[in-house]
This record gives structure tokens, C-alpha cells and sequence, in this order.
């Protein structure tokens, strides 16, 4: 059984975060730390830990984490500029929490994709 993270508790609200969006298969918060003027995180309600741990079962809620992450780049006015969706594996992609989520960063132009080449 994977470990809970901060995630579940804030999809549960036992943590106040706001969220921008809830349905019975994702939430989407702010990030705590934004690395862009726009930053949200995507996330399914079940506690995946990694995009390693993807099952077929779990298309439909990743499937939803696109449509809910073009919906808010909408809201926030970012869409037609454009945006970037990022999710990070382990260690070598740079994943901290352990409950798979989608960055939306956007508001501001973004520079190349990766920074090491
Ligand atoms: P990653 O490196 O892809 O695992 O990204 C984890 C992200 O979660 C980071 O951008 C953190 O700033 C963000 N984060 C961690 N704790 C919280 C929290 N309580 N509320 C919102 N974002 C958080």
C-alpha cells in the first residue's frame, strides 16, 4: 500500500488549500511555490505514486487531468498564449511528492524545455 502524501490531505481539505477545481476524479490547486506568474498543480484523487505505477484503469483520471488543465489555462487567461504540462518521475526527473500530479505553468514566456543541454 503506497504511503499517503500531502496530496490526499489536501483533496480530503484536511489541509484549507483552495482548489480551483474538484470532480470525482482530480483536484487542482495552486502551487505552494510557483516557478511561473501561473503554476497549478493537477492531481488524481487516488494516491498514485508514480507515473511508474499507471494502470489502464487509471486512463480515465489521467485522461481528465488534460481536459481540467486546458479548462483552467482558460480561466486563467493563459490558453492562447500557451502553457507548458509537466510530470515528473523519480528521481532523476526531479519528483518530490510522491502522489502523481501535472504542473501547468504558464503567464510568462518559458525558455527552453529542459535546462541541462
Ligand atoms: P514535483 O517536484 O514534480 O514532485 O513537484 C511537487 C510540487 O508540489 C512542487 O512544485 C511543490 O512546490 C508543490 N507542493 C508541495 N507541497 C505543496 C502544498 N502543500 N501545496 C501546494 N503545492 C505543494
Amino acid at each position: 500500500m503506497a504511503e499517503e502524501t500531502i496530496f490526499s490531505k489536501i483533496i480530503r481539505q484536511e489541509i484549507p488549500t483552495p482548489l480551483l477545481y474538484q470532480d470525482d476524479l482530480v483536484t487542482a490547486f495552486r502551487d505552494i511555490s510557483p516557478q511561473a506568474d501561473t503554476h497549478i498543480l493537477i492531481i488524481p484523487n487516488k494516491l498514485i505514486p508514480t507515473v511508474n505505477d499507471v494502470q489502464e484503469s487509471d486512463e480515465l483520471a489521467l485522461g481528465r487531468m488534460i481536459t481540467v488543465a486546458k479548462k483552467l489555462a482558460a480561466d486563467e487567461g493563459i490558453a492562447e498564449d500557451g502553457y507548458r504540462l509537466i510530470m515528473n518521475c523519480n528521481s532523476h526527473g526531479g519528483q518530490e511528492v510522491y502522489h502523481i500530479h501535472m504542473h501547468l505553468v504558464g503567464g510568462q514566456p518559458l525558455g527552453r524545455m529542459l535546462s541541462i543541454k
